[in-house]
């Protein structure tokens, strides 16, 4: 690893200093030598040629510089990292304090450490890389974790783009210890789950809806419950535990529906719980020709708009499951909406949602909103993407 002094655009200069953690490739003004991916990059600014900012170097991304620390000179060695790792940790410690036990340590720029992704399942930490900066330092990680937050295997996850550059990593690579089976069971708020840690959304799981799941647990006690794109059945599961009549698990994958029968079992010797493999628009239709109704509708579909051109259509995808759902409610029956689409602001869903409503003609009551649970610290608002309202509808 070597070290780059650089100069950049005063323009970048100022999106550093405001908490921007990412230099493009075109905001390089001036460079020692050629950088290789690793290399660590002291940024001197302009108007007196100080450290400003200390980041890490990646040849093959347009987002050439990922920032870590800014204000001066800084050592990215262990005990810089350890730091990191303790106050990530203390952040979460409510969260710890629960019976849970799959929880995000680090949430890469949120917490300081720029397209780096650590989740704990148990004893078994899956790192997930977003530029290849980061190979460099597993080793320095590997031992955090082991030594501070006992872990005892580690797990490399790699995203799309580092899956196609040459590497002697792989994804799904195990790269301490051993993995002894890719399914984990884990806890989530007294409640068992499996998770494939491999062939698994994101790392495994969708920790960032921990907190509505046990919302759902709380609204369900002697309900009828339809869970929509339910993925392994965490709603479900959930909504059984806090004492639900019935409970639907809709997704369009059968090997999602398969998990969500499997949490089910996991906690429960006897529940009323109903599979449904079908797209979203298709079940809904068949529910609503059986004149089915329910108390509580989750509806959390997979992101729709992750670029600016999809916008648009991802609006109309929203309004038109609003307007599938609604008609299968009860009297005063509670719809959760959620949205993980980054290019939708959360303020911006919410009122999209409420006009719909307006334009049906419903009465409604907003109960509440959230964004993601507490291990996803929102620092940067433009990598925040989790949004939910809960909606009681007459
Ligand atoms: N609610 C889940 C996460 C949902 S992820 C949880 O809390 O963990 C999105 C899910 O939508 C995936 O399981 C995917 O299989 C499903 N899906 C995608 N397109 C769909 C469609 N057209 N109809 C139904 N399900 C769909």
């Amino acid at each position: 690893m070597g070290t780059l002094a650089i100069k950049i655009k005063k323009q970048a200069e100022k999106a550093i200093l405001q908490g921007h953690p990412w230099v493009f490739e075109s905001s390089i003004v001036k460079i020692s030598k050629e950088g290789k991916t690793g290399d660590v990059a002291i940024i001197f600014d302009s108007r007196r040629n100080q450290v400003m900012a200390i980041g890490l170097y990646d040849a093959n991304s347009p987002i050439r510089i990922r920032i870590l620390h800014v204000g001066g000179p800084a050592k990215l060695d262990s005990s810089y990292f350890k730091s990191i790792f303790d106050t990530a940790k203390s952040r979460r410690h409510t969260l710890l304090s629960t019976d849970t036990s799959a929880y995000r340590l680090i949430y890469g720029e949120n917490d300081g450490l720029s397209g780096l992704i650590i989740d704990i399942y148990n004893d078994t930490a899956v790192v997930k890389l977003y530029s290849g900066v980061w190979y460099s330092h597993l080793g320095t990680l590997i031992d955090l974790l082991v030594q501070d937050h006992k872990v005892n295997t580690v797990v490399l996850r790699l995203n799309r783009l580092l899956q196609t550059q040459d590497s002697v990593y792989k994804d799904g690579d195990t790269i301490y210890g051993e993995l002894q089976d890719e399914e984990v069971t884990f806890k989530e708020h007294g409640l068992f789950f499996k998770a494939n840690l491999i062939k698994g959304h994101k790392t495994g799981y969708f920790l960032d809806h921990r907190h509505n799941r046990l919302k759902v647990r709380h609204l369900s006690k002697h309900k009828e419950v339809l869970d929509i794109f339910s993925y392994a059945g965490g709603f479900s599961v959930n909504a059984i535990a806090g004492g639900a009549k019935k409970v639907i698990s809709l997704d369009i994958s059968a090997q999602a529906l398969e998990i969500a029968r499997a949490n089910v079992a996991l906690n429960f010797k006897k529940a009323h719980h109903v599979i449904m493999v079908a797209d979203a628009f298709d079940g809904m239709k068949q529910l609503s020709n059986e004149n089915k109704k329910f108390d509580l509708i989750i509806v959390d579909p997979p992101s729709f708009a992750k670029s600016e051109s999809q916008i648009t259509g991802a609006i109309r995808s929203y309004k038109k499951l609003i307007r599938a759902a609604v008609p299968l409610l009860r009297q005063k029956g509670i719809l959760l909406m959620a949205s993980c689409s980054s290019r939708i602001q959360a303020e911006d869903y919410f009122l999209l949602v409420k006009e719909e409503l307006v334009l049906m003609k419903k009465k409604f009551v907003v109960h509440q909103t959230s964004t993601h649970d507490a291990d996803h610290p929102e620092g940067i608002p433009e990598l925040s993407y989790l949004k939910s309202i809960y909606l009681e509808i007459e």
